[in-house]
């Protein structure tokens, strides 16, 4: 097959410019291949954005490049090297199960990360088998999407694929493999595997691509890696306020799954938010409660700071000088998230205008629906429709005095009323994935290979500001259980 025809049917047109980086940054290697590849679910839309034939790219030779079978033209499949803190403790790490095949040239001539996940042992993967299990690829299928039409930076989602293989974990499993789609997959924890064990000049390099890549509009500044410190802060301290504001709890925040380009990665123990507290942790190897909901920013911060140490031999030849810089530019994170989410606060609350009053007005919110164990989602979505006896908070004495204190707070705007409600629609999501709904369509395509709930979920899921009438069903509660909602890892 000549590069022109195969460009043309399948639309791949990949580069791989992280192979052309130091040795040491990866190891190239094949996917290993598996037996019978079945494609389970394919993302038309975005397959289309990076310019993919939809049609071929589902046909058997197709569908032999999402199971690690064929390699396509342009491809360079390597492992990534990285380390990083795993609940506070430094470890070496890598692509253990991901396989970046390369970078795809879309048709808005953007560069994005081809890997797939699940693909066979490579030299990072320590005791594991290299290999995913269809739930947890399903999982992160739905979340991820359900992100992107949330309006959140993520990585997405191309395909799901079984393997025909089986996995085994506490039992047996069907082998899956997914393919990821990415800005990047450099990580926090890429830059301190190379300041750990690389040179300061692999360092400058590293720091250089990542400048190249992601903020090229800081290229010429004098004090470039300072202006990269200050970047990847600001697109992390927006990331973390809009995780907040629609009750998303990541659940295994360290340094190697915070990227640089501030999207959010790695879905694998994350689930959404019910009842508002803060404390809310479903992650079962979160026992401490490391990176609850209401820790998230906290926790955001600790890893910016990590970042930040990997950089100070780039920041300034002085070492003091540079710890001062790099902590100046770490002070900025609380303030700056907290902009973020207020600005998303009020905009949830309809409110266009600063005052200073505001804080409180949400604040008394959030304490009034921690007291009573309000659905966060279901609370602003009530709201939003003045349909307040949808929400626990009906009733409540001080309910009734926090709406005549928001409603003249918005009296005091000069944006009618129909503004506001606008504002608040478009900045209230009618439905999240719930986590029972997530779970009875993994349940239904795993155990008994019925994949149209998961796909029902996905099409609601893919507009939730629409606030259509199909999508009512999906925002009820879940029966009251005794047991609270655990995740795990997803291995
Ligand atoms: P994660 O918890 O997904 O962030 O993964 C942490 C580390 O474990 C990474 O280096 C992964 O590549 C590695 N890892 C996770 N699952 C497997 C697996 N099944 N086989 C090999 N390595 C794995
Ligand atoms: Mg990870």
């Amino acid at each position: 097959m000549t590069k022109g025809k195969e460009k043309q049917e399948t639309g791949w047109n990949l580069d791989n410019s992280y192979a052309r980086l130091p040795e040491s940054f990866y190891t190239s290697l094949n996917p290993t291949p598996v037996c019978s590849p079945e494609l389970i679910i394919f993302n038309d839309p975005l397959a289309t954005s990076l310019g993919l034939n939809v049609q071929d790219l589902q046909s058997e030779d197709g569908i032999a490049v999402f199971a690690g079978n064929q390699i396509p033209e342009g491809a360079s499949p390597l492992a990534q090297a990285y380390g990083g803190h795993q609940f506070g403790h430094f470890t070496m790490l890598g692509d253990g199960r991901a396989i970046l095949l390369g970078e795809q040239i879309t048709p808005l001539d953007e560069r994005v990360d081809i890997q797939l996940k699940g693909p066979g042992r490579t030299p990072y993967s320590r005791g594991g088998d290299g290999r995913a299990t269809l739930g947890p690829m399903l999982r992160e299928y739905i979340i991820s999407e359900a992100m992107h039409a949330l309006g959140i930076p993520t990585t997405r989602s191309l395909a799901v694929v079984t393997t025909g293989e089986s996995v085994i974990r506490e039992t047996e499993l069907p082998g899956a493999i997914l393919t990821r789609v990415a800005s990047s997959h450099l990580r926090v924890g890429t830059f301190q595997y190379v300041a750990k064990w690389g040179t300061v000049q692999e360092l400058q390099v590293l720091a250089d691509y990542t400048v190249k890549r992601h903020f090229s509009e800081i290229e010429a500044d004098e004090s470039r890696y300072l202006s990269l410190l200050r970047e990847v802060i600001k697109r992390q301290a927006m990331l973390i306020a809009k995780w907040q504001l629609v009750g998303f709890i990541h659940g295994v925040m360290n340094t190697d799954n915070m990227t640089i380009s501030g999207e959010t990665i790695d879905y694998g123990p994350c689930a959404f938010m019910d009842t508002y507290d803060p404390a809310t942790v479903f992650s079962s190897i979160d026992v401490q409660g490391r990176y609850a909901y209401g820790k998230q920013p906290q926790m955001a911060g600790w890893n910016l700071a990590r970042f930040a140490e990997t950089l100070l031999p780039l920041l300034h030849e002085n070492q003091e000088h540079a710890v001062e810089l790099a902590q100046d530019e770490i002070s900025d994170f609380p303030k700056l998230y907290h902009s973020y989410w207020l600005a998303g606060m009020r905009a949830k609350l309809g409110i266009f205008n600063e005052e200073v009053e505001d804080e409180s007005l949400i604040e008394d919110l959030l304490s009034m629906m921690q007291k009573y164990r309000a659905d966060y989602t279901n609370t602003f979505r009530a709201l939003t429709f003045e349909r307040h006896e949808d929400t626990v908070l009906f009733g409540a004495p001080e309910f009734a005095q926090w709406h005549e204190l928001w409603q003249a707070r918005l009296g005091r705007q000069q944006e009618p009323e129909t503004s506001s409600h606008q504002l608040m629609q478009n900045s209230n999501p009618a439905l999240i994935p719930r986590n029972h709904r997530v779970e009875a369509a993994l349940e239904a395509a795993v155990k008994q290979g019925d994949y149209s709930v998961m796909e029902r979920l996905l099409d609601v899921l893919s507009s939730p500001y629409a606030y259509s009438p199909e999508q009512a069903e999906y925002s009820t509660l879940p029966a009251r259980s005794t047991r609270p909602y655990r995740t795990f890892c997803g291995t």
